[in-house]
């Protein structure tokens, strides 16, 4: 591992630090949620171009050598990759601060308790709906029941857990209060996401928008008043509290983007880094890996992008005066999906 720069991480264009990694292990996944993987077929990675175990533990020492302290196993679906408990095992003796994985929890209630005992620090389960007909409507897979079951072992193994529910008007925004109370009886923190027009989420639309400060208003509607809770740092999450004590989030990257406090950078499963979830371009760390590049030589490379780095992808949608999807990537552009880029 190299040695900490002892000038701390390196920093962008903007002066932000490279803080955040956040590591896709697969492409491929289980379901087809409409918001992230709409089409009927895509164009995987090519599986000999996934890196192994130990090129990604390779690649993340280089990372933590860099400054990183915060760690986020994401996919395509994570549970898909073959005993990833081994992955985060290996990882975990890296020593972060922060070890995380999201999943859509179909494959969770197997894996819950290898995956604390191996190390990892939190868990994130993404729900959207508690109606198992529309749950099948939103990801055509009758999953529902699997994802409960998921939950229930994360409960039992981590004691606490985060649940992430992108809301959309007219689909599932109707469930916020069952979704509220089914964290609370899973000592679960939900995080209402507002709908994101990245790329791969070809049916984004405005209508189907459901602002933080719609989310805000019919939580209080119906629970009384929400008291912002005050959390610096780099966390996309604002936290608030209900009048009875619960503490929920919400994540509004499309109408409050948080580009400027924005630390992470993205790594693919076949080893391509992304410095912005609406990030054409990539930076190819696969090749020098496989080629002999030492440590040091692929410090460089990860250290010289971040330094031009000037991305401000969601600022930008922002301001754009008539706002459609993202311009539709392909399906057989792997890397321009937000599935393969790990949201
Ligand atoms: N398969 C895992 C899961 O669903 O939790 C991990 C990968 S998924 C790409 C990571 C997160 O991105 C999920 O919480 C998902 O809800 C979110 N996501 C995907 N597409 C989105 C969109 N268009 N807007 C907002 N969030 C999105
Ligand atoms: Fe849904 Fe996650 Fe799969 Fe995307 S990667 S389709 S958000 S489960
Ligand atoms: Fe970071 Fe890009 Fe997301 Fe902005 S849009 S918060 S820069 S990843």
């Amino acid at each position: 591992m190299p040695p900490v720069d002892a000038h701390g991480p390196p920093l962008d264009v903007l002066g932000r630090p490279l803080g955040n990694l956040r590591v896709s292990v697969t492409d491929r996944c289980n379901i087809r949620c409409a918001y992230c993987m709409p089409e009927a077929h895509y164009e995987w990675l090519p599986r000999k171009d996934v890196l192994t175990f130990e090129e990604i533990e390779r690649l993340v020492g280089v990372f933590r050598g860099l400054g990183v302290r915060r760690l986020r196993f994401t996919g395509g679906e994570p549970l898909l990759r073959r005993d990833l408990p081994a992955l985060v095992a290996g990882v975990a003796r890296l020593g972060l601060d922060d070890l995380a994985l999201t999943t859509n929890g179909i494959l969770l209630e197997s894996e819950a308790a290898r995956l604390r005992e191996a190390g990892l620090h939190r868990l994130t389960v993404s729900l959207d709906t508690l109606h198992r007909d529309r749950f099948r409507a939103l990801t055509r897979a009758d999953a529902l029941p699997a994802v409960l079951a998921g939950i229930g072992a994360a409960h039992r193994a981590f004691g606490t857990l985060k649940i992430d529910t992108v809301l959309m008007r007219g689909v599932n925004d109707d469930e916020m209060v069952p979704l509220v109370e089914f964290a609370r009886a899973h000592a679960a923190e939900i995080r209402f996401i507002e709908y994101m027009d990245v790329p791969g989420a070809n049916q984004w639309h405005p209508d189907a928008l459901v602002s933080r400060a719609d989310m805000l208003a019919r939580l209080a509607a119906h629970y009384g008043p929400v008291t912002p809770i005050e959390d610096a740092g780099p966390a996309p999450a604002d936290r608030f509290r209900l009048p009875d004590g619960l503490v929920f989030g919400t994540i509004a990257s499309t109408t409050t983007p948080f580009c400027r406090a924005c630390d992470r950078v993205r790594l693919t499963a076949d080893g391509t880094l992304f410095t912005c979830l609406y990030a054409t371009e990539g930076l190819d760390l696969r090749t020098p890996l496989r080629t002999g590049a030492d440590d040091a030589a692929l410090a460089a490379g990860i250290t010289s992008r971040w330094r031009e780095r000037t991305d401000r992808g969601a600022e930008t949608r922002l301001r754009l005066a008539s706002r459609t999807a993202f311009e539709a990537p392909a399906a057989t552009t792997p890397h321009l999906q937000m599935h393969t880029r790990g949201g």
